[in-house]
C-alpha cells in the first residue's frame, strides 16, 4: 500500500514508522523546513550558546510508555536523563521544599501548612476516578482540598502538565493526570528529561530511521488538499484548524493554550538544581539546560525558564518578557548579570483541556476509507502531551492496517 503522511510532526512521525515496518511504502509531507512539528530546536542565531535553546523545555513521565519505544526506535533512547520523581519548589522567599511522590515526602512540603499536606495524602490515598465537578480545582476542592494546596501544591505539576491551571483544566483531565503519572506505579511518574536539542534527538532522528527504512521524507512541502497525493491511503496528522480543512469537516470547538519559553544566560550561578518551580511567579520553572544537557557554560548558568498557559504573557514585548522573567529569577535567587537572552512563544502550544473540550477530540476515523487522522489534540485518552501525538499516529497507522486486512480478506 503506498501512504502519504501529512504532517512530520511527532504524530506523523509515529504512523509512518508505524506503516514503513509493516512493509508500506510511506511518503511523508512536512510543511516546515524541518521534522518533528512542536518539538523544536530554534534556528541558530549568531551569539546562541551551546546547546541552541529548544522551543521550550519538554519533559515526558515515566507512563509515557509510547514516547519510550518511539524514542527506542529511532536509536535515542539514551537520549533522555531519567529521574525519579523529584520537584523542588521555591517559595516568595527563595526557600526550597521538594515534592516526591511518597507519604513521608509529602507530609514534609512546608510550603503548605500541615492541615493541608494531611488532606493532600488523604485525597491521593482515596484517589477515585469519577469527576463531579466540571474544572479540577473544583473537584480539589470536593476533595477537601484548600486553594492554598491548589496554588502551592496541586497547580505545581498540574500547570506543565495540563498546559493549564488546575481552576480552567477539566477535572477528568487532571484526575487522569494524577492516576496516570503520581499513582502510577512502577516509576509511572519519573522524570525523563532531554540531554540533547530536541530537533536532533526527535526530527532528524526520526527522518533517518525512515529513510533508513525505506520511506520518503519531503520536507518544506505544505500539502494543500488530499487529492494532490498520490497515494491509496492517507494519515492526516496536522493541527486541528489544518485538519479540518484538508477533511472538509467544521472545526472542532477547542482553544488553544500558549507556552512562553524564555533562554537566558547569566554571569554566575542562580540555580543550585537542574530544575525547580517557583511558587507565585511569573517564571512556572526554571530549568539549568547547560547541566541537562551537559553543556555548561564557561562562565556562568544557561537557564530556560516556561510558562504554561499564561496568555498574559504572549500579550509581552520580546524585551519586557526577558526583564520580567530574568527580574523573577534574580529577586528570588540573588542578583546577576544577564549575558543573553532569547524568547520563544508557542502561541498554539496545546489544545486547552478545559471542561467540555473532551468531547469535541476526534479519533482517528474520519468517515472515509483510507483516510485516518493522528495528532495530539486528538481523542487519544491522554492530555494534549508528546505520548498523546505518539499514540495518535500508531492507532492512526494500525486502523489503516486494518482495513487493509478487512479488504485482503474479503
Ligand atoms: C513549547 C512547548 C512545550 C511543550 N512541552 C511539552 C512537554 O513538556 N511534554 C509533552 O509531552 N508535550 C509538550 N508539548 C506538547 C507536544 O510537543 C505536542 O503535543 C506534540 O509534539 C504535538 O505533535 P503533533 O504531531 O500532534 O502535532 P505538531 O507537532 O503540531 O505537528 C504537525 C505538523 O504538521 C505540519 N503541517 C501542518 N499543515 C501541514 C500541511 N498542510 N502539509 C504538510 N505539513 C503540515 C506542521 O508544520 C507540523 O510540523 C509542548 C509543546 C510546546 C509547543
Amino acid at each position: 500500500m503506498k501512504v502519504a503522511v501529512v504532517g512530520g510532526g511527532l504524530a506523523g512521525l509515529a504512523a509512518a514508522l508505524e506503516l514503513v515496518d509493516t512493509g508500506h511504502e510511506v511518503t511523508v509531507f512536512e510543511a516546515r523546513p524541518t521534522l518533528g512539528g512542536a518539538v523544536q530546536t530554534l534556528p541558530h542565531r549568531e551569539g546562541d550558546p551551546e546547546p541552541p535553546p529548544d522551543n521550550g523545555q519538554h519533559i515526558a513521565l515515566g507512563c509515557f510508555t509510547e514516547y519510550g519505544r518511539f524514542l527506542n526506535r529511532i536509536g535515542e533512547a539514551g537520549s533522555v536523563k531519567r529521574l525519579r520523581l523529584a520537584l523542588p519548589v521555591i517559595d516568595e522567599r527563595g526557600r526550597f521544599e521538594t515534592i516526591k511522590p511518597a507519604v513521608s515526602w509529602l507530609l514534609h512540603y512546608g510550603h503548605v501548612p500541615l492541615a493541608d499536606r494531611l488532606r493532600i495524602v488523604r485525597a491521593l490515598a482515596r484517589w477515585g476516578d469519577d469527576a463531579h465537578e466540571a474544572t479540577f480545582a473544583d473537584e480539589l476542592r470536593a476533595r477537601g482540598q484548600s486553594d492554598v494546596a491548589i496554588e502551592r501544591f496541586w497547580d505545581v505539576f498540574i500547570r506543565p502538565a495540563l498546559n493549564l491551571p488546575a481552576e480552567s483544566a477539566s477535572a477528568e483531565a487532571g484526575i487522569f493526570t494524577v492516576r496516570t503519572a503520581l499513582l502510577g506505579g512502577r516509576r509511572a511518574s519519573d522524570l525523563l528529561l532531554p540531554r540533547r536539542p530536541l530537533g536532533a534527538m526527535h526530527g532528524d532522528a526520526a527522518g533517518r530511521a525512515l529513510g533508513q527504512a525505506g520511506a520518503s521524507v519531503r520536507t518544506g512541502v505544505r500539502v494543500e488538499s488530499l487529492d494532490e497525493l498520490d497515494a491509496d491511503a492517507v494519515v492526516v496528522a496536522v493541527p486541528r484548524q489544518e485538519s479540518a480543512r484538508l477533511l472538509g469537516e467544521p472545526e472542532p470547538e477547542l482553544e488553544d493554550s500558549p507556552i512562553v519559553s524564555v533562554h537566558l544566560l547569566f554571569d554566575r550561578e542562580l540555580l543550585p538544581r537542574p530544575l525547580a518551580a517557583l511558587l507565585r511567579s511569573p517564571a512556572h520553572w526554571v530549568f539549568d539546560r547547560g547541566r541537562l544537557t551537559r553543556h555548561e557554560p564557561r562562565r556562568g548558568q544557561y537557564l530556560t525558564v516556561v510558562s504554561s498557559g499564561a496568555p498574559e504573557l504572549e500579550a509581552l514585548r520580546g524585551r519586557e518578557l526577558v526583564d520580567l522573567i530574568a527580574g523573577a529569577l534574580t529577586d528570588r535567587l540573588g542578583a546577576a548579570e544577564l549575558l543573553w537572552s532569547r524568547v520563544s512563544r508557542e502561541p498554539a502550544a496545546t489544545i486547552a483541556v478545559r471542561p467540555g473540550s473532551e468531547a469535541e477530540r476526534p479519533g482517528s476515523a474520519t468517515g472515509r476509507a483510507g483516510v485516518v487522522r493522528a495528532g495530539a489534540w486528538t481523542a487519544t485518552g491522554w492530555p494534549p502531551t508528546m505520548e498523546s501525538a505518539i499514540r495518535s499516529g500508531c492507532t492512526a497507522a494500525r486502523r489503516l492496517l486494518a482495513e487493509v486486512g478487512t479488504k485482503a480478506a474479503a
